[in-house]
C-alpha cells in the first residue's frame, strides 16, 4: 500500500518562494567597492526577470548557462533563476588553465555565459575557442575592462530592466531534473562534470540546517567565503534561503583586512572557507570584533591544529572541519562533539572538531580494503572511503562518465584513504587519487607531469604533493633530464610557463638520475612521498 502524503516535488523555485514569502525582509549583502544590500523581496522579482530574459534570448530548456562570477547578489540570482526556469546553472572556475576552461565550456555546450566585468579580461581572450556560446552577459562589478564592441555582449542590468515581473513561465516540475553542473579535476585527462538535480540541491540545503551539522537558522548571518564557482559555495546560498538567514557575500574582495572588516561590520555568525583562506586572514583579525561568529567551517582539506588554536585564541572559537567532494554536493561529514566526548579537555575537543566527523543524515560512509572487504569501524583499519546517499553523484556528466569511480552496488569511490571509528567518526589518512590540493584547488599530477615531459630535454618526471604551511599542499616535480642534457629547475619552470596555470608551477623541482619504480615498473610515488615528505 502506498502512503497517502502529498507528492510535492523538491525544486529550487520552492526555495525562492519560501525566502520571498517568509523572509522578504532578510538581506543579501555583497561586499566590494560598490557594496550592495538587497532584501529577498527585492531579489525575487529580479530572479524572475532573469528567467524571462533567458527565454527572450531563446535559451532552450535543459541548456547549460555558464557563470564566471564572484560571490555576489547577481550570482545568487543566477543560482536560482537559471535552474528555476528549467535551464542548468554551470558555474566555472576562472582560475583554471585556459585549456581546461575551454574544454569545460565546450563539454557542457554552454549556450550563454554570465561574466563579472572584473573577470572578463581572463575570459574574453578564450571566447574564440568556445564553440556553442551565443551571448555573453556582462555583470558590472566595478571591473574596468572596456566592453568589447561585439554583438554577442549584453549588459545584465539592461537585460533585466527590459523584462516584466511575473511568475516563472516554464518552471521545473520534476525534482530529478538537472539543476546545476560543476566540473572537478580528473586524475588524468579532462575535468569531469557533476550534475546536481533539484532534489539533491534541496535535500543538501536542508541537511546543512541540522543542529548537528551547521545548525543554520533565521538568526544567522551566513558568510560563504568559499567561492560560488566551487561546489555551489557548499550549498550555503540555498541553505540561507531555507532558513531565512542573512547572506553575506564578499563580492570581488580578496584583501584580508577588507574581508575581516566586512565579516565584522555585518556580524557574520557562520562562515566557511578552506584553510589557506583562514590562514591568510590571521594578520587582519586583531582589532576587529568577530564575537558574533559561532561556527567557522573549514573544509576541502585537513584542519591544522596550530591554525585552529590561533582562531581559538583571537576569535574565541576553533575551526570545525567538514569532509566532502564536488561529487557529494559537497558536505558528507562534519565534526561535532557528541555525548561520548563529554570527558575531553579543551585541547582534545579542539582537535576532535578539527577532524571530518560523522556522516550527516541521508548519507552513508564505509571504508573498503583493496580486495573489496568492508573494514571494521575500529578507528584503525584504513581502506578506501566510499559514500552513498541522495546528495551523491551516481555518474559523471559528459563523454567520460568515469564508471570506475562507482562500485557495483552504486557507491562513489572517493580516492581518499580513511578510517571510521566505532562512533562513525571519519579520519582521512591518505589519498590514492593522483591529485595535489593547493589552497583548496586541484592540480592534476598527471597533467603536470605530461607538461614537464613535453620538453624534449626531459626524460621522465613524477609529481607528488608535499605539505606546505600556506597552501596545505604544493606540487613537487621530480625530473630526470634526457641523456647528456644540462637542465636546471628554472629551465623546467620556464617550459611550464605557458603550458599550465601559473599557480600549478612547482617551487620545488628535484633533478635526479632515476625515478624510483615499483615491482611492476610504475613510478613509486610512495617512495618519493616518503623521501620528500618533510
Ligand atoms: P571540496 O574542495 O569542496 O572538498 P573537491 O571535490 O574539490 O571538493 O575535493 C574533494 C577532496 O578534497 C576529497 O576527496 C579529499 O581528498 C579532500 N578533502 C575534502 N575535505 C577534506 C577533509 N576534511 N580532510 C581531508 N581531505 C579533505
Amino acid at each position: 500500500m502506498r502512503g497517502l502524503m502529498q507528492d510535492r516535488q523538491l525544486t529550487i523555485p520552492t526555495l525562492l518562494s519560501r525566502a520571498e514569502t517568509n523572509f522578504g525582509h532578510k538581506r543579501v549583502i555583497t561586499g566590494g567597492a560598490g557594496e550592495t544590500v538587497a532584501t529577498w523581496r527585492e531579489v525575487a522579482p529580479r530572479v524572475r526577470k532573469l528567467a524571462r530574459a533567458l527565454t527572450s534570448l531563446n535559451v532552450p530548456p535543459g541548456a547549460c548557462v555558464g557563470t564566471f562570477a564572484w560571490n555576489s547578489q547577481r550570482h545568487v540570482e543566477l543560482y536560482i533563476g537559471i535552474p528555476s526556469s528549467g535551464r542548468i546553472l554551470h558555474t566555472v572556475n576562472h582560475r583554471l588553465h585556459h585549456g581546461q576552461i575551454s574544454f569545460i565550456v565546450n563539454d557542457a555546450a554552454d549556450d550563454v555565459l554570465f561574466i563579472d566585468r572584473s573577470i572578463l579580461p581572463v575570459i574574453w581572450p578564450l571566447v574564440p575557442s568556445f564553440r556553442t556560446v551565443r551571448h555573453i552577459v556582462v555583470m558590472d562589478d566595478g571591473g574596468d575592462m572596456p566592453l568589447p564592441d561585439d554583438p554577442r555582449i549584453l549588459d545584465y542590468e539592461e537585460l533585466l530592466s527590459a523584462q516584466d515581473d511575473g511568475p516563472f513561465e516554464n518552471t521545473v516540475d520534476d525534482e530529478n531534473a538537472a539543476a546545476s553542473l560543476c566540473y572537478t579535476s580528473g586524475t588524468t585527462g579532462n575535468p569531469k562534470g557533476v550534475l546536481y538535480s533539484h532534489r539533491s540541491v534541496v535535500l543538501h540545503s536542508l541537511l546543512l540546517l541540522g543542529a548537528d551539522v551547521f545548525a543554520l537558522s533565521e538568526r544567522d548571518v551566513v558568510a560563504p567565503i568559499v567561492p560560488m564557482f566551487h561546489v555551489n559555495a557548499w550549498g550555503l546560498p540555498y541553505a540561507a534561503m531555507q532558513c531565512g538567514a542573512d547572506l553575506l557575500l564578499p563580492g570581488p574582495i580578496k584583501d584580508a583586512e577588507e574581508l575581516v572588516t566586512l565579516l565584522s561590520r555585518y556580524g557574520a555568525t557562520f562562515s566557511a572557507a578552506v584553510a589557506t583562506v583562514w590562514r591568510d586572514l590571521i594578520p587582519a583579525l586583531p582589532g576587529h570584533d568577530l564575537s558574533r561568529l559561532r561556527h567557522i567551517a573549514c573544509g576541502g582539506g585537513a584542519v591544522d591544529d596550530a591554525l585552529s588554536s590561533t582562531y581559538e585564541k583571537i576569535v574565541g572559537i576553533p575551526l570545525t572541519n567538514a569532509w566532502g567532494m564536488t561529487e557529494t554536493s559537497p558536505v558528507v561529514t562534519t565534526a561535532r562533539l557528541a555525548t561520548h566526548h563529554d570527558g575531553l579537555d579543551a585541547e582534545e575537543r579542539r582537535r576532535l572538531i578539527g577532524t571530518p566527523g560523522p556522516a550527516v543524515p541521508l548519507t552513508e560512509i564505509r571504508v573498503v580494503s583493496d580486495d573489496g572487504v568492508e573494514q571494521p569501524r575500529d578507528g584503525r583499519s584504513p581502506g578506501e572511503l566510499q559514500t552513498a546517499g541522495a546528495t551523491i553523484a551516481s555518474a559523471y556528466f559528459g563523454a567520460d562518465n568515469g564508471s570506475d569511480s562507482f562500485t557495483a552496488d552504486g557507491w562513489l569511490r572517493t580516492g581518499d584513504v580513511a578510517t571510521i571509528d566505532q562512533w562513525g567518526y571519519l579520519r582521512i589518512v591518505d589519498r590514492t587519487k593522483d591529485l595535489v590540493k593547493s589552497g583548496g584547488e586541484w592540480i592534476s599530477s598527471v597533467a603536470l607531469e605530461n607538461a614537464v615531459m613535453s620538453d624534449p630535454r626531459v626524460k621522465e618526471a613524477a609529481v607528488i604533493g608535499v605539505s606546505d604551511p600556506r597552501w596545505g599542499e604544493r606540487p613537487m616535480a621530480c625530473v630526470v633530464p634526457a641523456a647528456g642534457v644540462n637542465l636546471t629547475a628554472d629551465d623546467v619552470r620556464e617550459h611550464l610557463r605557458d603550458r599550465v596555470a601559473s599557480w600549478w608551477i612547482p617551487e620545488r623541482i628535484e633533478l635526479m638520475n632515476e625515478i624510483p619504480k615499483t615491482a611492476t615498473g610504475k613510478w613509486s610515488k610512495q617512495t618519493l612521498r616518503r623521501r620528500f615528505a618533510d
